[in-house]
């Protein structure tokens, strides 16, 4: 099992020398388990993979390729990379995409109408991929292969889903967009129980989210810290920790890093490969 990082911001984009040591896209992450690809959102990252997807399929493959999408959520900042991911546009793919609903709107219509006119030029039926929409909800799992990719419900605004891929028993989980509460506390560390990776949504310091900064607090925004990171691990016993949806410039994702390392050593905040 593989995980390989093309993404690790959070909300926009970001680039710029003070922003070169973690990468500018937004989330995405590869999970490569034998010959299976599963990818993990469609932020700006996808653009990078979907040219090295490209680069590695040789002209003798005269059989289709399947990918595996699964969507955190909907929110514009997780799906605005598909209608640039190359492999869709080409028919040898074979792509299925999954995410829960949200007010009713499921992951086709979402990237549909992000590429309806007037504010995309090439529309979704355009892309020449096989296509297969899914649903998932929590507690569902999907089985690809050898692979099982279980959902579990988030607490972020118009709900988002949390995913563990397990293969030959080992698992990784993906836990972004999430703001940590107490109930979902406990609900998540027995989720995350068994896992060797857990990547996880560190968006804001704790000093931002409590308002202890004085800019107000950032509670009911969606998003969690480094420190609930941290809890979660040390609680579910998880051998390593990778922050993600970094919100500020590298220096102040080298300080996350460090305050949470000082807590549980097996700690890395993200970056691009
Ligand atoms: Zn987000
Ligand atoms: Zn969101």
């Amino acid at each position: 099992m593989k995980v390989k990082f093309w993404g690790v911001r959070g909300s926009i984009p970001i680039f710029g020398p003070k922003n070169t040591k973690y990468g500018g896209n937004t989330s995405c992450i590869e999970v490569n388990c034998d010959d299976k690809t599963i990818i993990l959102d469609a932020r700006t990252g996808i653009m990078p993979l979907g040219l090295d997807i490209m680069a590695g399929i040789t002209a003798e493959e005269n059989h289709k390729k399947s990918l595996y999408i699964f969507f955190s959520h909907v929110h514009w900042d997780h799906i605005q990379g598909y209608p640039f991911f190359r492999p869709a546009f080409h028919s040898e793919f074979e792509i299925y995409l999954y995410s829960t609903l949200q007010k009713n709107i499921d992951i086709e219509s979402a990237l549909r109408s992000q590429m309806n006119p007037p504010f995309f030029p090439i529309q979704l039926q355009d892309m020449s991929a096989s296509t297969n929409f899914n649903n998932i909800n929590s507690g569902e799992n999907v089985q690809i292969g050898n692979v099982t990719v279980e959902g579990i419900a988030l607490d972020h605004p118009d709900n988002s889903l949390g995913y563990k891929i397990t293969y030959e028993n080992k698992s990784v989980a993906y836990i972004s967009d999430h703001e940590h509460t107490d109930i979902s506390h406990e609900r998540i560390v027995d989720f995350l129980k068994g896992t060797k990776l857990v990547i996880f949504d560190a968006h804001y310091t704790p000093e931002e989210y409590s308002g202890s900064d004085g800019d107000g607090g950032r509670k009911g925004w969606g998003h969690s810290t480094w420190e609930e990171a941290v809890a979660l691990c040390i609680e579910a016993k998880i051998d390593r920790l990778a922050l993600t949806h970094h919100g500020r410039e590298d220096s102040g994702v080298d300080r996350i890093e460090s305050e949470a390392q000082s807590e549980f050593r097996n700690t890395i905040a993200a970056y691009e490969v």
